[in-house]
């Protein structure tokens, strides 16, 4: 079994980007709401993934109880601040507000979260077409790139159907020419799609619900959750001990998918600031 060791893959991408960034000069926004504190910490690994690869980086912070249309204007700002060369509205946000209300407002051309429908829009046409892919499914295909893991004819199963993880990352593999099933809440029996997975890609967010009697040998396993187990270490969605044992990739957590999709984002940011130029 070898590690899908996304650490180490993010730092050299993150690195790859700087002379070009000390010439183009993007500046990245992230625009948090409240305190929450798994988006503190995530924010933190922007800002810091950021002064590495030599981008601008500003943060807009504002109260939980912000009205959706003062959000908005906030996300107005950052459209037409030349500046900004692109920006993300970090999630979760507080109930009261309307997330795709949100995500809609943003201009396409510096959405580098890669969430607004005009860019999940063009991921649909090829992979030729995914300008600003998602976030965490891109820096799983580099991920699986890097290692030289063919998706091409494979089963893929993807586990979770959110519109952010779970379905972009099944569009992507789908582009690639892998065989696809999506698997959510109301697939019944789980465990007969992630037995026959080749690649097996879980984005649920419950500790364990992959063990390793649902998977084959030689399975390439990329563990998107994360989660807090009972003492309190965060962990994926995937029993990485029973897993590991039968598979031939898997990915960490953390050290997986988390630092890719931080390095998805440089990448992400500078391809925006290109067009921009
Ligand atoms: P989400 O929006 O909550 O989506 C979870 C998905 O899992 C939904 O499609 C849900 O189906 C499905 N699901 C729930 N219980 C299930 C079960 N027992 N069996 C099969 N499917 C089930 O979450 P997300 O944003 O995709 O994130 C998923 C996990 O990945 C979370 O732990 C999150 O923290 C993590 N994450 C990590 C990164 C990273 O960079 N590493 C990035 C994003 C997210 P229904 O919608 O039908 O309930």
């Amino acid at each position: 079994m070898e590690l899908l060791d996304g650490k180490s893959l993010s730092g050299e991408l993150i690195d790859s980007v700087k002379l070009e960034a000390e010439k183009l000069k993007p500046t990245l926004a992230v625009i948090l709401v409240g305190e929450h504190p798994a988006s503190m910490a995530y924010v933190k690994n922007k800002k810091k993934a950021c002064e590495r690869a030599s981008i601008g980086y500003r943060e807009v912070n504002l109260p939980t109880d912000i009205a959706q249309d003062e959000l908005i204007a906030e996300v107005e700002k950052l459209n037409q601040d030349d500046e900004v060369t692109g920006f993300i509205v970090q999630l979760p946000l507080p109930d009261s507000i309307y997330v795709p209300e949100v995500i809609r407002s943003i201009d396409p051309k510096k959405d580098v979260d890669g969430f607004q429908a005009y860019n999940l829009g063009k991921m649909f046409l090829s992979s030729e077409f995914e300008d600003l892919p998602p976030a965490t499914p891109s820096g799983i295909v580099k991920l699986l790139d890097h290692y030289d893991i063919p998706i091409q004819g494979k089963e893929v199963v993807v586990v979770g159907h959110s519109n952010h993880v779970g379905k972009p990352i099944s569009v992507m593999m789908l582009n690639r020419n892998a065989t696809v099933t999506t698997c959510h809440i109301h697939t019944q029996d789980l465990v007969s799609h992630t037995k026959r997975a080749d690649i097996l890609i879980v984005a649920v967010g419950k500790a364990g619900l992959i063990t390793g009697d649902m998977v084959k040998e030689g399975v390439v396993v990329v563990d998107v959750g994360i989660n807090r187990n009972d003492d309190g270490k965060l962990c994926g969605d995937v029993d990485f001990d029973s897993v590991s044992g039968k598979a031939s990739y898997i990915s960490p957590v953390p050290g997986g998918v988390g630092p890719m999709t931080v390095a998805a984002l440089i990448l992400n940011t500078i391809h925006a600031a290109k067009r921009q130029v």
